[in-house]
């Protein structure tokens, strides 16, 4: 495997944004990724999922890299940076404030991605039990719904992005799912609100 290190000549460019950037060039296009699948999830939020990964979602930079006018291509959530799949679902204030509760509710270290892989494959670093870990892995993928669906509402209907309404929908919407497909009907509100799975 190609090893690469951050040339001294590139010190003086050297920013967190910039090495952000680079990591996320160096592992962006991995040929030998495998994607990893949540039968515990409906197939629409894999699939999304599966499709950041490839970068395949109609953020406002890809559509346009693509000659379609979309106006600004600043993030709809906070209006700073342009939208990439990288800013959105990583970098972004609104993002890192969901990975931030997200961590907290479910009793684990920070999230701490510098590119989707970390998000995806966080629950390898989870100590939890195997059933546990499977829902954990569900939440971090549900999550990528949850904001890119309100990402959308903030688009297409105008509706203001609110961290706590998207952590609300991860919470609420997980629970629906873990409780109709993963076996587990005796699963409790209060249990799962504390993460107590
Ligand atoms: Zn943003």
């Amino acid at each position: 495997m190609e090893k690469s290190c951050w040339s001294i000549n590139d010190l003086s460019d050297f920013s967190v944004a910039g090495l952000k950037q680079k990591i996320h060039e160096l592992t962006r296009t991995t040929p030998n990724y495998k994607f990893v699948w949540n039968n515990w999830l409906p197939r629409k939020v894999g699939i999304l999922a599966w499709r950041i990964e490839l970068e395949r979602i109609p953020v406002m930079t890809l559509l346009a890299k693509r000659n379609i006018d979309v106006g600004l291509i600043s993030c709809p959530a906070c209006g700073d940076m342009d939208e990439t799949v990288e800013h959105l679902f990583m970098s972004c204030g609104v993002a890192q404030l969901v990975w931030q509760a997200v961590s907290s509710w479910c009793k684990i270290p920070s999230i701490l991605a510098l590119n989707i892989h970390d998000l995806l494959d966080g629950y390898k670093l989870t100590n939890f039990p195997k059933r546990k870990v499977k829902m954990f892995h569900a939440i971090c993928l549900g999550s990528t719904w949850c904001l890119w669906n309100t990402r959308n509402d903030k688009v297409f209907n105008g509706k203001p992005i609110m961290v706590e309404s998207i952590v609300g929908e991860i919470k609420t919407l997980g629970y629906l799912w873990m409780k109709h497909r993963s076996g587990g009907t005796s699963l409790l509100w209060e249990d799962w609100y504390r993460f107590d799975v």
